[in-house]
Order: C-alpha cells, then sequence, then structure tokens
C-alpha cells in the first residue's frame, strides 16, 4: 500500500479562501466586492446573511414582488461562509422521513419530504435558468456503511420510505453495488437516493449574489450588523449606518448561535474538508466515475465527492465545539481536524495514501437539537429566520428561501405552513454548560466513531457519553 503523506505535509487551513471560491472568484468579471453600507437608508425588506438562505429569499421575493426594495448586508462577500465553502451535497429529507414523520404524521412528514426533494431541483432549474454553471449533477447521493457499526443505519429510513409509497427515493444496495459505483475496500452496504446532486458551491453562491443585483437587489458587503432593534420599522445598525425596514430576514447560520434569542437553540461544530490533487485514471480504477456523493454512516460523518477535474474533495464533521457562539480561528484554522480529515480519507481509501493533498479549509455547522432547520419569526412577526441546518444546508436552504420569502409576502401560500415552520426543537443549556456539554459529547462522538471503525467496540464511558444527547431529549449522536 502506498506511504501516506506525513501530517507536516497537510496543507495549513485558514490562510486564503477555499478551493471552491478561488475557483468561482478567478472566472468573475466583476469580483469587487460591494462597498460597505454608509449612512441611514430605507427598504421594504432587510436581509442579514449572503449565504444560501438570504439569497434564496432575496430571489425568490423578486419573483414573488418584483417592485419590492431589498437590501442584503453581508459582513464578508456573498458567499465567503459555508455557502461558498462546503462538500456541495444537494439532498433531500428522505433519510430524516422517520423523525418527520413522528414530529408532524405521516401525511405532513412526506409532504416536507417531498418538498425537500423539489428544492434539489429547483437548484438546478436555477443554474439552467440563469446561465450558472455550478456543476450541478444529479448522478444520486450514495449512503455506505464503513464498518459493522454503521451496517443498516438507513433500515428504518427505507422501511418508512416504502410503507409511505416512496420506496424509489431511497433505495438499499448490496456491498457489491455499492463498490460498483465507488470501490472503497471499507463498503459493506449502502442506500442510494437517486434525488442527490452535487454543486461547485461557491459558483452557485457567486451565481446567485450576480441574478440578485441584475435584478436590482442592493447588496453591501463588508457590513457587519451589530444590533437589530425591533419596531415598526425595525432598525438594523452596522458600523457605518443603518437600515430601516418593516421586514427583516435573518440568514446567519452559525453566526446566530451568538444572538440573544437563538443561543439556546443552536450549538455550533467545525467541519473540515481536505482536497486532493486531479487524479481522474486512480477515480477510474476504483469506478468512481458517475459523479455520485457518498458518505460513510459515522455521526462524525465523513462525506466526498468528485470534481470536474478529477479530484476528491473529503470532508469530515469532525472539529471543535464553539463557545458562546464566537466564530473564531477553529472553524477555520485547526490543523487537527484537517490531520483527521486526511486520516479519514485514508482510512476509505487506502490505495490514495500516495495522493497529495493540495488544499484544507473548514468552516461552522450550526446544529440545532433535533438536526432539523428552524423556521420562524419574531418581534410581531416582522423578523424572519431560517438556520440550525446541522451541516446538511445546500438542498434546505432552497426550501427555506421560498418559504422565508412566501412568508413576507404575507404567508397565505401554502408552502409558508408547512409544519417545519414554527416547530420548536428542545432547547440547549445556557453557557458555560452548552459548550461543556457539546465539547464532551463531541469528544465521545469522535472517539466512538474512530474506534468502530477500527472494527472494535468503545468502551463503557465513551458509549455513555455518545448516547447522552438522546438520553436528554436531543437528536445527536447514536
Ligand atoms: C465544511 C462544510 C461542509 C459542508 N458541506 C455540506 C454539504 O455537502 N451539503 C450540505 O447540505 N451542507 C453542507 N454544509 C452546510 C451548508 O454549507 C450550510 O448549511 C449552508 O451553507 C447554510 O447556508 P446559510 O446561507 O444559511 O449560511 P452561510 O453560508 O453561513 O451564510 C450566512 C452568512 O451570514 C453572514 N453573517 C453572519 N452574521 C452576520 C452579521 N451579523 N452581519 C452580516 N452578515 C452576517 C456570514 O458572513 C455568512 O456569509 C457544510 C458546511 C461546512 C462548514
Amino acid at each position: 500500500m502506498p506511504e501516506p503523506h506525513p501530517p507536516a505535509r497537510l496543507p495549513q487551513p485558514g490562510t486564503q479562501r477555499s478551493w471552491w471560491l478561488r475557483e468561482a472568484l478567478g472566472a468573475e468579471d466583476q469580483r469587487s466586492p460591494m462597498p460597505p453600507l454608509r449612512g441611514t437608508v430605507d427598504f421594504d425588506v432587510a436581509i442579514v446573511g449572503g449565504g444560501y438562505t438570504g439569497m434564496w429569499t432575496a430571489y425568490d421575493l423578486t419573483e414573488r414582488a418584483p417592485g419590492v426594495r431589498i437590501v442584503l448586508l453581508e459582513q464578508d462577500i456573498c458567499g465567503g461562509g459555508p455557502s461558498g465553502r462546503n462538500g456541495g451535497f444537494v439532498h433531500a429529507w428522505w433519510d430524516q422521513l422517520p423523525l418527520l414523520v413522528e414530529l408532524h404524521g405521516p401525511e405532513r412528514g412526506l409532504e416536507m419530504a417531498r418538498a425537500s426533494e423539489v428544492a434539489v431541483r429547483e437548484v438546478g432549474e436555477f443554474c439552467e435558468r440563469h446561465g450558472v454553471d455550478a456543476w450541478f449533477v444529479q448522478a444520486g447521493y450514495l449512503q455506505a456503511s464503513a464498518s459493522p457499526a454503521q451496517d443498516g443505519d438507513w433500515d428504518r429510513a427505507v422501511a418508512v420510505c416504502r410503507e409511505l409509497g416512496a420506496a424509489d427515493a431511497y433505495l438499499p444496495l448490496t456491498e457489491a453495488e455499492v463498490r460498483a459505483r465507488c470501490a472503497s475496500p471499507r463498503f459493506r452496504g449502502g442506500v442510494l437516493m437517486p434525488s442527490g446532486a452535487t454543486v461547485q458551491p461557491a459558483i452557485l453562491a457567486r451565481g446567485l449574489r450576480r441574478v440578485l443585483l441584475e435584478r436590482g437587489v442592493v447588496i453591501h458587503e463588508g457590513t457587519t450588523v451589530r444590533r437589530l432593534v425591533p419596531g415598526d420599522p425595525v432598525r438594523l445598525t452596522t458600523d457605518g449606518g443603518e437600515v430601516r425596514a418593516p421586514q427583516v430576514v435573518l440568514g446567519m447560520n452559525a453566526w446566530a448561535a451568538g444572538w440573544a434569542g437563538f443561543r439556546t437553540r443552536l450549538m455550533t461544530w467545525a467541519s473540515y474538508i481536505v482536497l486532493t490533487e486531479p487524479i481522474p485514471d486512480r477515480l477510474g480504477e476504483i469506478g468512481w466515475t458517475g459523479g455520485e456523493a457518498v458518505t460513510d454512516s459515522r455521526f462524525t460523518i465523513h462525506y466526498f465527492r468528485t470534481t470536474r477535474d478529477g479530484r476528491i474533495a473529503f470532508g469530515a464533521g469532525v472539529g471543535a465545539a464553539g463557545y458562546g457562539g464566537a466564530i473564531g480561528a477553529r472553524f477555520t484554522e485547526d490543523r487537527g481536524a484537517v490531520a483527521r480529515a486526511a486520516a479519514g480519507l485514508h482510512h476509505l481509501f487506502p490505495m490514495l495514501a500516495d495522493v497529495r493533498i493540495e488544499d484544507a479549509w473548514g468552516g461552522p455547522i450550526d446544529i440545532s437539537s433535533d438536526r432539523l432547520p428552524a423556521i420562524g419569526s419574531l418581534h410581531g412577526g416582522r423578523v424572519h429566520f431560517a438556520h440550525g441546518y446541522s451541516g446538511n444546508g445546500v438542498g434546505p436552504s432552497r426550501l427555506s428561501g421560498r418559504i422565508l420569502a412566501a412568508i413576507v409576502d404575507g404567508g397565505t401560500d401554502p408552502i409558508s405552513r408547512l409544519p417545519i415552520v414554527g416547530a420548536h426543537a428542545r432547547r440547549f443549556p445556557p453557557e458555560p454548560f452548552r459548550y461543556v456539554g457539546a465539547r464532551m459529547i463531541r469528544e465521545a462522538l469522535v472517539r466512538k466513531d474512530e474506534v468502530e471503525d477500527q472494527g472494535r467496540r468503545p468502551n463503557l464511558l465513551v458509549r455513555s457519553m455518545a448516547r447522552l444527547p438522546h438520553w436528554l431529549g436531543y437528536r445527536i449522536g447514536h
């Protein structure tokens, strides 16, 4: 077996923007940031956050209510957050159907899974309609088992899909069928969500930004919202000015975990991606040429996909927990998390251990206690939000954008009454307990997954810590 590159040779994360975003910016004609907000301005709708949630909301508002005056405020550049750095998996909630049914009943649970699948398709339709070549490929999302402990992780979801007449949405595969798509020697079986797709995430984000600018949405980048003052209008204060608007949408993702009102609804964990050099021939050798998005079935999941030039982008949800909602260096500069992601790549593909890793980056994910997004309104129905995607937001944020735009537009569209709107997941404890708990449980989950990857059984302490969230009523861990 080839020898892996020693950890010292791994790229230092956080020194530059993700490879995705560098590629996307490099191909743009007009890549200069939009100027920060100066002075006091009035708009019909103000949106905080230039990721998918904020931008899909703005896009759908321009579709529904063409004359409405929209301003979008982004502290960095649009797509500078996780929307321009993620794995690019776009998938529906078929794997979550048992939970959706448990929370909302079979009919409405199925309705939401179907809506999430429509959202995947709509991402592709947007790209087609607006000439955004974000590499949208609907080649399926394949979840594999890579250890005995992971076998059959999907059984319940497959059974519920069958019971509700959606058997084709989530198809169990044998070991041979999985390896025919991607021949990791660790794979033992799996399940395929045929509607799953991949995108080049930053091209999608930057394409959205371009379309919004073309449609007259005012975007201020380098503009951090420091304070929200409820009222009519709602006021958003920034370092250089103030926006007044009767309707405000918050699409701040993990940053919301630092805001009063959301602090006990979210916690933050980091996820990291390593990117290999181009290896199209080696991908051919392992039969992974169909463009499938693939994961194993760990809680601290390994997720991997290929690029157009034959690289592997390999992600791992193995980063640290955040404290107090601050999004600092641990989310972008954690060399240990990069080393663990690289170890995951070499564990699942030992035959690629000699392949050079050329880039690495990380970002925050916003975990809700049921791992579904929270969508709702505050302050007399003038401030609306969507967050808590729990690391699965590329497809669902398309749906959130539709829902938020419908709410702002009067709330008569049935989509704004999907049961996910206004649902309240269990709260997390306040700091410092949120951080201490998140960190201890996080470490137990990483340890449990690593031990199980070796085909061993974790000790009782690790098993108990990994179960603790379930005993406390949170849907986190195993
Ligand atoms: C490494 C990594 C890999 C991932 N892989 C996948 C994947 O493959 N598939 C998947 O479905 N999901 C994945 N995710 C999650 C996915 O990226 C997110 O769920 C999704 O991008 C959420 O979009 P968003 O617009 O809500 O958030 P973001 O993209 O985080 O956008 C929020 C924006 O708000 C801005 N902001 C925050 N606070 C303020 C403020 N006060 N003032 C102004 N601006 C502010 C931020 O700068 C940011 O740009 C991954 C995440 C990470 C970090």
